[in-house]
């Protein structure tokens, strides 16, 4: 007997609806479409796969119509055809009307989603591979229940992630929270209920701000750490060898790495 379990994961077709700018780096779009009633996250770090066309072109390059196989035929599409694919986090999903918002980094030199966020404009359409079930494997905050402090740190790619993170954490938590920009203008208004101290380290290095800092005793710290690459690791270092917290309470992720495309950076992994 087979019983049966609904994908994960599907494609969802959207369109901007309406773009925000936050501060000088950091750009909101919010995307609508029907197929949004079938999207379903519990939010935090959800990550999203998203598919953006080149300029030029007006709409993603995915070869929907091979289903499963969709991968292997977007793969052997022309470079300059095929979707440009990227990582990025949920960061509210609304109902009545069906959207949700991602919050773009514009960097310099610009890579292909930095340019296409800077110049969205309602009625643009993108793909997005996200989920369909609440509770999916791309969540990747998880504290166990014991938890009697959450640490985090993130720079301006896991603003979005963290912002939601702090939504979520029920009152009482003890969180101590890092959040690195580049500039004054990008820091923002956070909302949580949690009991957290957040700090915004502007242009300052990470590891020796949090070297340098006291944390709450605790039992069992939770760390979550994202960000660039080689500032996860060096944190991830600092946390487990230099504070001996439990290797297997530290989730940390490198959204981006100085110097590589995410392809070149997928292809290392
Ligand atoms: C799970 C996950 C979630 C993510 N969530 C978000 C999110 O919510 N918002 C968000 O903005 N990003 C997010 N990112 C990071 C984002 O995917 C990368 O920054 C991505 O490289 C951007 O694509 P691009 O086409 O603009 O640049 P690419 O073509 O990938 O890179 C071009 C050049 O730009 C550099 N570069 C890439 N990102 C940055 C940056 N942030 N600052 C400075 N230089 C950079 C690269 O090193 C490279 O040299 C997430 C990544 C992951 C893995």
């Amino acid at each position: 007997m087979t019983t049966a379990v609904a994908a994960p994961f599907r494609f969802f077709s959207l369109q901007v609806v309406r773009t925000r700018r936050l501060g000088p780096s950091l750009v909101r779009v919010t995307f609508g479409g029907d197929d949004l009633q079938y999207f379903f996250s519990d939010g935090r770090d959800q990550s999203l796969s998203l598919f953006l066309p080149h300029p030029g072109q007006s709409e993603p390059q995915v070869p929907l119509e091979f289903g499963d196989g969709w991968w292997q035929g977007w793969r052997e599409l022309p470079d300059d055809v095929r979707a440009v694919m990227r990582s990025y986090t949920l960061r509210a999903l609304r109902r009545n009307p069906d959207e949700i918002d991602i919050d773009f980094v514009l960097h310099t030199p610009a890579g292909p989603a930095s340019h296409w966020a800077s110049r969205a404009a309602a009625g643009d359409r993108v793909l997005l591979l996200g989920p369909a079930i609440a509770d999916n494997r791309a969540i990747r905050f998880r504290p166990a229940d014991d938890t009697d402090l959450v640490v985090i740190w993130g720079d301006e790619t896991a603003v979005p992630a963290v912002s939601a993170i702090l939504e979520s954490l029920p009152a009482g938590t003890r969180a101590r929270v890092w959040l690195e920009v580049h500039d004054a203008g990008d820091i923002q208004d956070l909302e949580t209920d949690a009991d957290a101290e957040i700090t915004w380290l502007v242009q300052e290095e990470a590891v020796s701000a949090i070297r340098a800092a006291q944390l709450p005793p605790a039992n069992h710290p939770y760390v979550w750490i994202a960000g660039e690459s080689g500032s996860v690791k060096a944190l991830r270092r600092h946390f487990v060898q230099e504070r001996g917290v439990d290797r297997r309470r530290v989730t940390f992720v490198g959204y981006w790495r100085q110097g590589l495309t995410e392809e070149q950076l997928r292809a290392q992994e």
